[in-house]
């Protein structure tokens, strides 16, 4: 490849990073209308745009597209449509190729600055020097550049950024940030092809982390001295001190933001219409039980939603968080809801994510990444779950190991919100089960089930809207908490962080009369999350029969608790799902507390001969 073909290589392949591939499909829409079709993929078969050459006028799409590759192909059509989107456009306008990559590169910044650092990189390239010397000079021509415009920084966790002061924007200094390659691109035509790219990558690292400007940095809000901060995704940030919401810039204050690339900016706009916060929520299918038992009523489960949306932007107060999951069956929207409010706050970039079997590596990246952490049909068994959800809802430690190339580990300190929907979960381990926030949906009736598509539409068209009351009700929740002391209400609550953030947030928005009624519905909601650990266990009803009349039964060892359980089981001819003593031990140590708490019976181990593990159930008496 020659040196000017190379150097237009660079330039499509710097389009293709700047438009992304939302951007590139806006590009081909106007001559390939079925390019929607793809919704969130990258990759697929779309209605040809010569539905002339095809019989039926192509209903069976054969245009095949690969938005990340920019490639167009289709079987019939051939050579008709060129295999490079940007040459297809250019086509279909009728210019040249090079005016089409010239006015996109100018529409999207992206023109290399001439004059200043690659004068000076081209002398120091040309300048005859070894190698390693001209290497060196590069690297340190940039550095310098970089340092008049901006900052290094660098985390506690030693991650490494630099800060643009002009366009007020943090980049990741990471080999595989995009936006900080368009960046060095931009700077100095410096390309992650080239063998220089690599060696100025490793030096603007390394002289972050020994040298870098200390400082936090945070993902979407920051709650510091009264006051919260919300990025708006476009180097600026919302200011709300409980009486006025200003707009600073993105590092004011001593607040610095990373933004996801895919995050749409915040635009808002008092609404005119009548969609607002009440509405989105009140299209929520929850399912409630016989108002006869004393379950979550509907009213109760709309508070209880709206609580984990809002209490979202106070993550600091939060150590820990709590798990929302969203309980129900194929149909019941518990997919829509999530995609809802992530499309609001996020954008439409957002979408759900899957957890799969030895990827935890994945789930630990995604947990770093986000701030929604977005998991979609969680219903299958994976040994590494619990642990997971434990860890990331109280913030505790986790190490991405094969992602991390730069480093053999890199530590992540979760600082994010975990939104399940789940049929079958199999996460029910006490120390999950405490900090789940359980939201039964159930389907509706056929007729009254609004498509998907239509609810979508409804929040990309009221963002602004929505977004406004929601600031609007966060400002008001900011003026109560800089008026009182929180940290010593509902001590008594299992999630005492966000029961006692919950209670400021309606005391805030809805006076003393809903506040009460969320205390209530904590109470319901423990009720829920003992009854989640147990539910579809046969466990608890065996050991109940077993221990019959008793008060009082072991120590027992594993092996005769097994025997024992089994036989009693077949008596009275109940299910039992348990196929050996491990599993029953595992279990138990599993949700020990539930079996306090629900079913009144402590459970005590001690050690028996050759360090085998004894078990002692015993009935607690309480009073009343
Ligand atoms: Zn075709």
């Amino acid at each position: 490849m020659s040196k000017k073909e190379k150097s237009l290589n660079n330039k499509i392949q710097q389009i293709y990073s700047a438009l992304g591939t939302e951007g590139i499909k806006e590009l081909l829409k106007p001559y390939i209308p079925d390019i929607v079709r793809l919704n969130g993929e990258t990759k697929g078969n779309v209605r040809c745009c010569y539905p002339e050459n095809h019989s039926h006028g192509d209903r069976n799409p054969s245009l095949s597209v690969d938005l990340k590759k920019g490639l167009l192909h289709c079987f019939v059509c051939g050579d008709k449509i060129p295999g490079g989107m940007l040459e297809f456009v250019a086509q279909k306008r009728g210019i040249k190729n090079l005016q089409l990559i010239n006015e996109l590169a100018i529409q999207h910044d992206l023109l290399p600055d001439k004059s200043g650092l690659n004068k000076t990189l081209n002398l120091i390239r040309e300048g005859g020097l070894k190698q390693h010397e001209r290497l060196d000079e590069i690297a340190q021509s940039v550095r310098e550049e970089l340092s008049r415009k901006g900052k290094f920084i660098k985390t506690q966790n030693n991650e490494a950024y630099y800060f643009d002061e002009s366009k007020h924007k943090l980049y990741e200094i990471h080999k595989d940030n995009e936006q900080f390659a368009v960046l060095l691109y931009k700077l100095g035509e410096l390309n992650q092809a080239d063998p220089d790219w690599k060696y100025v990558f490793n030096d603007l690292r390394l002289y972050t982390l020994s040298k870098g400007q200390e400082s936090d940095v945070w993902k979407f809000t920051r709650w510091d001295n009264g006051k919260l901060y919300l990025s708006r995704f476009d180097g600026t940030m919302y200011v709300l001190d409980g009486e006025n919401i200003e707009t600073k810039n993105n590092g004011s204050d001593g607040v610095l933001f990373i933004d996801r690339n895919d995050w749409e900016p915040w635009m808002i706009e008092e609404s005119k219409n009548e969609f607002g916060l009440k509405e989105l929520i009140g299209q929520i299918n929850f399912d409630t039980v016989d108002p006869s038992f004393d379950g979550i009523t509907l009213e109760e489960y709309r508070q209880l939603f709206a609580t984990c949306l809002l209490s979202q932007f106070f993550i600091d107060l939060l150590p820990t968080k709590p798990l929302l999951l969203f309980l129900g069956e194929k149909g019941s929207g518990k997919t829509s809801i999530i995609r809802q409010v992530g499309k609001l706050i996020f954008g439409s970039n957002f979408d759900v994510k899957t957890v799969e079997r030895g990827k935890e590596d994945a789930f630990t990246a995604m947990v770093a990444a986000h701030f929604m952490v977005p998991l979609d049909n969680v219903d299958t068994s994976i040994t590494w779950l619990n642990d997971a959800l434990a860890t990331t809802a109280t913030g505790n430690k986790r190490t991405l190991r094969k992602l991390y190339t730069t480093a053999t580990e890199k530590e992540i300190w979760p600082r994010c919100f975990v939104w399940l929907s789940s049929r079958t979960p199999y996460f029910r381990r006490d120390d999950v089960s405490d900090r789940l926030i359980i939201l039964r949906l159930k389907r509706l009736p056929i007729g009254k089930f609004i498509q998907e598509g239509q609810l979508l539409r409804q929040i990309a068209e009221n963002r602004a809207g929505l977004l406004h009351e929601l600031l609007q009700k966060l400002n008001t929740i900011v003026a109560y908490l800089n008026k009182h002391d929180i940290s010593q209400d509902c001590v008594n609550f299992r999630l005492a962080d966000f029961a006692a953030l919950g209670k400021a947030i309606w005391t805030a928005l809805g006076g003393e009369e809903a506040a009460g009624a969320w205390e209530r519905i904590l109470n319901k909601m423990q009720v829920e999350q003992e009854d989640f650990a147990l539910e579809d266990d046969p466990l608890p009803l065996v050991i109940l029969e077993w221990m019959g009349d008793d008060n009082e039964k072991g120590p027992i060892c594993p092996n005769t608790l097994f025997t024992e359980l089994q036989c009693t089981a077949e008596q009275k001819s109940m299910d039992f799902t348990y196929k050996n003593a491990r599993s029953i031990g595992k279990r138990l140590s599993n949700i020990k507390s539930t079996f306090e708490d629900r079913l009144n019976i402590k459970i005590t181990q001690s050690k028996g001969r050759s360090n085998i593990t004894l078990r002692t159930f015993k009935k607690i008496k309480r009073d009343g």
